[in-house]
């Protein structure tokens, strides 16, 4: 016995714990918890004694103690308090770790006996079931039947997907399904729960009480449509406002073959419903409408937004990847269109999105056929056009970004839409991106209208100095030559491109939810080289020769 297990024994003794030498796995004690003036019998089990992981609860008389949780115990009697691997205690204060852990406990025991925490069940039901995941991808939120696809992955593992549409399965697997079953869907108007004394199904019988103890109604169309299933065995997903679960009826091999027409599986389901065991699964949303808004509630999406994104270089390409996550692309109307003249190169790979396998192809074209192969349903297209020769062709968008990172291409685009401004008309914001030095720094520039300073604002003298350089006045930045076929480059690493990616998706994010400022936004790279630019909506100059008072002189 070491100095932690035995501080951990002295620990635990002292709160009236004894410990269970009969298990192998892990360090087990049992006692009780007072929970609301009762006390409940549980078994702690330590995995470690590093405290990397809290410990896992269990409850030795779930009955008698804690009836309303029995449908949330694990076969071996574990209940879940609390994300086990999230909420870390000091492995260095043993004494301390164990009483935060029991007052875990402890509480997440008491909560469960008000209706709040019965709020919190019913709000992850779907994790309560206990059943294998298949993937869940519905189109029509009407449908009444689904194929239940087998589907064998790239790296020769099983996936399940419940589907009414063949939308995803060419994203999931290259390779036909192997096996392809109808599953019935019933669809519940009331969120799923659990009542106490309620355990999860282990029989049909079982399942019909708890779905009748939530709709009645849903409960019998269930039976009829397992009755209904004839000549297939009956596969039942039940869809509800908080989930999708369901169930398989599990037919003895010699009872199945002795159903041979409608009628005797219907009354055999009917009738032997008790012994008819039941395996359980649960849906895992990954339709598109799902991954686009799941993380993107709060901080805005770009759904339904028309955007063009001219440069699909070290910035671009990963941007472009960024936007379609926020859901660039997708929504009626939303549309993501990628412009580069310029194909890959082998030394482009170290800090672009693509890899060796698009060596030599059209950047732009590339990245699209990327994001089209990754991200289902979006609208995508690129073209190695020269978008200088036709930039009218951007002024139908919702949003442009100029990530070329190329100054006379960024400049061609700023004059074109500061003279449409100039004119009245209307055309669509503009976010500017780019890196200062060898990636030392990472700025972007937002344009909405013309009062708001435009790209050549910041650095009025063609190849003077800019109004807010992020560099330290002695940097000097380390250009590599030119070889013959390209260009000169500055040496940075990915970190570079992906900072400054992320800036400008930022901005477009804010842009969309409908407050783009602070309108020019710095982010430093390299710290010993670069100062702070503080994040500001930048006067426009009046030498500007794009927009400012010069330029109206000059008229
Ligand atoms: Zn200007």
């Amino acid at each position: 016995m070491n100095a932690r297990r035995r501080e951990l024994h002295r620990t635990l003794g002292g709160l009236g714990f004894t410990r269970d030498a009969s298990t192998i796995i892990g360090i087990r004690y049992t006692g009780s918890l007072s929970v609301a003036g009762k006390s409940i019998h549980v078994g702690i089990v330590f995995d470690d004694l590093e405290f990397a992981r809290l410990p896992r609860l269990q409850l030795l008389k779930p009955r008698e103690d804690a009836p309303q949780l029995l449908a949330h115990i694990q076969a071996d009697g574990e209940y879940c308090y609390a994300n086990r691997d999230r909420h870390l205690v000091d492995r260095y204060k043993i004494p301390s770790a164990v009483a935060t852990s029991l007052e875990m406990m402890r509480s997440s025991l008491e909560r469960s006996q008000t209706s709040h925490a019965a709020a919190e069940i019913v709000a992850e039901f779907p994790q309560h079931w206990f059943g294998s995941t298949v993937f869940l991808d519905l189109e029509s939120n009407s449908s009444r039947r689904a194929i239940l696809y087998r589907l064998i992955r790239h790296d020769g593992s099983y996936s399940d997907l419940i589907a009414d549409s063949e939308r995803l399965l060419s994203f999931l697997t290259p390779k036909r399904p192997t096996s392809e079953e109808p599953i019935e869907i019933v669809r519940c108007k009331w969120p799923l729960a659990f009542q106490t004394n309620q355990n999860r199904p282990q029989t049909f019988a079982d399942f019909l009480d708890w779905l009748g103890s939530i709709d009645g109604g849903v409960a019998t169309e269930a039976l009829s449509r397992a009755q209904n299933s004839y000549p297939r065995k009956p596969l039942l997903l039940v869809v509800a406002p908080n989930g999708a679960v369901g169930i398989r009826l599990e037919f003895v091999p010699a009872w199945w073959k002795a159903i041979t027409r409608p009628q005797a599986l219907a009354h055999y389901v009917d009738k032997k419903r008790s012994d008819l065991r039941v395996t359980r699964f649960t849906g895992e949303p990954i339709d598109p409408t799902f991954i686009y808004t799941r993380n993107l509630t709060m901080s805005g999406n770009l759904v339904g937004k028309r955007i063009a994104l001219v440069g699909c270089g070290t910035i671009g390409s990963h941007l472009a990847k960024m936007l379609a996550q926020s859901g660039g692309g997708h929504g009626e109307n939303g549309r993501l269109t990628l412009f580069d003249q310029q194909k890959l190169r082998a030394g482009n790979i170290g800090r672009h999105l693509l890899g060796l396998p698009d060596v030599g192809r059209a950047k732009a074209i590339a990245v699209s056929d990327t994001l089209s192969k990754t991200y289902p349903e979006i609208d995508t297209s690129g073209f190695d056009t020269d978008i200088l020769q036709r930039l009218s062709k951007l002024d139908d968008y919702d949003l442009v970004i100029d990530a070329t990172g190329d100054e006379g291409v960024t400049n061609a685009i700023n004059t074109h839409f500061v003279e449409l401004r100039m004119v009245g008309a209307t055309c669509p914001p503009t976010i500017f991106v780019w890196l200062f030095g060898n990636g030392a720094a990472a700025q972007a520039l937002c344009t909405t209208s013309l009062s708001d300073a435009c790209y050549r604002c910041l650095r009025p003298d063609h190849g003077g100095p800019w109004r807010f350089s992020p560099l330290k006045s002695d940097y000097s930045a380390e250009e590599v030559p030119a070889q013959c076929g390209e260009g000169p480059f500055f040496p940075y690493g990915v970190a570079a491109p992906v900072t400054a990616a992320a800036l400008a998706l930022q901005l477009a994010l804010d842009w969309a939810k409908g407050n783009a400022s602070p309108k020019l936004r710095t982010q430093l790279i390299a710290v010993d080289m670069t100062r702070q630019v503080h994040d500001k909506d930048p006067q426009k100059s009046a030498r500007c020769p794009a927009c400012g008072a010069e330029h109206s002189l000059g008229q």
